[in-house]
């Protein structure tokens, strides 16, 4: 389902490496022409690669730690292979191999299919996608090296289909910095920890995991840092922490590491649309003061500026707090509520505007107005709408003249032009990626780039995530992979512009020059966007007219050196010492889990209402909610179909699990609230409803609440069964 228009949208990272892209070996060529063949009879490792692999290959569980593009798939062949034939006649190792998405996983498949084939090995793979009506048990048991996205496993421990790891001499963690929190990986080495805590004397695998930095979570000094990277590698188990020491050298020679420029730009000196904005939004808070005096005291954010994160966070509060305002006289509570909401989306969408028109042209941040208030007409329009609507009009000629005068261009965008330009003449044969905050933002620079007839060298293409934000549903895998594609073979485009998509295992072609225009990320997130500049001469640009941005990218430069200080600590602690380190954060952390499986949340039994989260009309009741597939809900009952209406879905396609193929909104017609979506459940249509959409009020107490997702919403859930339907 998609996410509700008010909650604010955050994108899960994760990081892996394209194993085609990397330099596998010592052979010369480039990646694309290291055909399948040549990958299986001619490499040879290079020497930090075997300095790499040589711990894990003396049995030791490891972390290999190595940057982006230097062949950590390669070690892992290597480890595999060493660890396959250590086994005397008569017994087999088994090898199991995690990767955390699909892209990933088939590549590496692929990789270790055309590698151990050819020396007799079998190899199999079991992916989210294909994993229903799959013999498991049996593919593990007929194979010997067998790579797996790890909730496949982790949900055959559970029902016992895979009776223990035992099973396994040799697990391999891609990416294994995720071994964290409730990851898969976590959850399948919580398996591990209990049998080897619990005096199991069934042998455990070995464990080797792989990545391009462990990160330091928010250590704020080495100690903290040392702390962070002790927990991870008690969560795996690991006593050794491998990097490149002797074979620095060559290491560099084939990372070749981009310069990081920072870059501070100048603001607008003024800004008659900010002022404008501004004063429309002032107009608007005082409106919504007007029908509720209390507005200010809804949320603790103090000091909020227009177009800022801050106000948004501020918005995001008060429309929450707005949902559970409550009076004695139902229809005066409706109307305020109504009132209420439609103003702090009005708010929301001119601070979208105002942080569009920092970063790009004014035109951009007018049209994105223009649009929202079209689809504001064309919807319920209610007397408080059209008197907001009244209010914007009133402006937009004035908007209009102040983004078209020249003097009023983003100086942002000049230094972006001017740095493109230079790139370009240069090296005409640049490839760029340019990263950008918000996929608004996206379209944006996109349209900016296609009208300057001076960037006419460009040919832009877009790139975003897969993720679901706030306003937009993120690109298909197929889209994403046309647009690579082209990018690759020099064909339509030769700069992408991109939201955080390159963090979802998209093979990324070699650029040499990647932008980060006002993007900052986590310490993994740089390394990682370093990798991307793979090619020699490569830069990597930082443009910012914040001082803070500029200031936090110097905190994450600083995390890194607190990593590799850490990591060189560890490495010289005595090892019979660190381990013992470790099985007392093991066994500390086991407590801790065993200590919550035992807690579990009261299930209350209780009916509640569940009443329209814009215009508070009574929804439902939670006896009437059935949960199909474990993580969607539907409500059954006659009184319910005449709560909500359907209309045809913009984007109807199937998800897995149903097929989309309608929007269902709240049948008030001054409403009409985003309720949820209808599909197709098997052979059943059946309205999906999402949570984010409504209150739920207590039908004793008459508290309301607003739980924001299913899972933290405790009631009877009882699942759907279609019987009920024909009833
Ligand atoms: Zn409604």
């Amino acid at each position: 389902l998609e996410e509700d228009d008010m909650g604010t949208s955050s994108i899960h990272i994760v990081y892996q490496e394209d194993p085609q892209l990397e330099n596998l070996s010592q052979n010369s060529c480039t990646p694309a022409e290291v055909s399948r063949a040549k990958l299986c009879s001619q490499l040879k490792p290079r020497n930090y690669q075997l300095e790499l692999a040589l711990p894990a290959m003396k049995g030791k569980n490891t972390i290999i730690c190595a940057p982006t593009g230097c062949g950590k798939t390669f070690v892992s062949l290597l480890i595999c292979e060493h660890h396959l034939k250590t086994f005397p006649q008569g017994q087999k190792g088994k090898v199991v191999f995690f990767a955390n998405h699909v892209p990933v996983y088939e590549q590496q498949k692929s990789v270790f299919s055309e590698y151990f084939e050819r020396l007799g090995y079998s190899v199999a793979g079991i992916a989210g996608a294909t994993v229903e009506n799959v013999p498991v048990q049996q593919i593990v048991e007929n194979n010997d090296i067998i790579v797996l996205t790890p909730q496949i496993l982790v949900n055959n421990l559970k029902d016992g289909t895979i009776p223990s790891l035992s099973v396994f001499t040799l697990m391999i963690f891609d990416e294994c910095h995720n071994t964290c929190k409730q990851h898969p990986y976590n959850k399948i080495m919580f398996y591990y920890l209990d049998q080897k805590l619990g005096g199991s004397s069934d042998p455990l695998p070995q464990v080797v995991g792989m990545t391009a930095s462990v990160g330091v979570g928010d250590a704020k000094n080495t100690d903290e840092a040392v702390e962070y990277i002790c927990k991870l590698c008690a969560s795996l188990d690991a006593s050794v922490i491998a990097t490149v020491k002797e074979n620095l050298e060559e290491l560099q020679e084939i990372v070749y590491t981009p310069q990081k420029i920072s870059r501070r730009v100048e603001s607008r000196t003024t800004n008659g649309f900010k002022r404008i904005i501004s004063q429309l939004m002032r107009e608007t808070e005082s409106l919504a003061k007007d029908v509720f005096e209390e507005l200010e005291n809804l949320s603790q954010i103090q000091n909020r500026e227009f177009g800022t994160q801050k106000y948004e966070q501020w918005i995001v509060e008060v429309h929450k707090a707005c949902r559970t305002f409550q009076l004695p006289d139902k229809d005066e509570e409706s109307r305020i509520c109504k009132a209420l909401y439609l103003y702090t989306s009005h708010l929301r969408k001119y601070n979208d505007a105002l942080i569009i028109s920092e970063h790009a042209q004014m035109k951009d941040a007018l049209n994105y107005l223009n649009n929202f208030f079209k689809d504001v007409r064309a919807a319920g329009f209610d007397e408080t709408e059209q008197d907001l609507t009244r209010r914007f009009e009133g402006k937009v000629q004035e908007l209009e003249t102040i983004s078209m005068d020249p003097s009023n261009e983003n100086p942002k965008l000049k230094d972006l032009y001017l740095i493109l330009q230079e790139e370009y003449h240069v090296n005409p044969e640049t490839k760029t990626i340019l990263f950008v905050k918000t996929r608004a933002l996206v379209d944006a620079i996109k349209k900016w780039i296609e009208e300057n007839s001076k960037l006419s060298f460009l040919k832009p293409g877009i790139l975003t995530g897969r993720g679901k934000t706030s306003q937009t549903t993120g690109m298909t895998l197929p889209a994403q992979k046309c647009v690579l594609d082209a990018f690759r073979s020099n064909g339509d485009h030769n700069i992408l512009i991109a939201t955080s998509v390159a963090d979802e295992g998209i093979d990324i072609a070699q650029c040499n020059l990647v932008i980060l225009y006002e993007y900052v990320g986590n310490v993994i997130k740089m390394i990682q966007t370093r990798g991307r500049g793979r090619a020699k001469g490569s830069k990597c640009l930082l443009l910012t007219s914040n001082a803070d941005v500029i200031e936090k990218e110097n905190i994450n430069m600083y995390k890194e050196k607190m990593m590799n200080e850490s990591i060189l600590r560890l490495q010289t602690c005595d090892e019979a010492k660190f381990k013992k380190k470790l099985l007392s954060i093991q066994t500390g952390e086991k407590i801790i889990r065993d200590n919550q499986q035992n807690f579990k949340p009261k299930l209350d039994k209780q009916n509640k209402k569940l009443l329209c989260a814009k215009c508070k009309a009574l929804a439902c009741y939670t006896s009437e909610i059935r949960m199909v597939k474990d993580s969607h809900y539907t409500v059954v009952g006659e009184t319910f179909k005449k709560c909500f209406v359907t209309r045809p879905h913009p984007r109807p396609k199937s998800c897995g699990d149903f097929d989309k193929i309608g929007k269902i909104f709240c049948a008030r017609q001054d409403c009409s609230h985003d309720w949820g979506i209808r599909a197709k459940v098997n052979a059943f249509e059946i309205p999906l409803i999402k949570i984010q959409s409504f209150v739920v009020e207590d039908t004793v107490t008459g508290k309301q609440m607003c739980p924001s997702k299913w899972k933290d919403f405790n009631f009877e859930k009882i699942p759907f069964n279609p019987e009920e339907l024909s009833e």
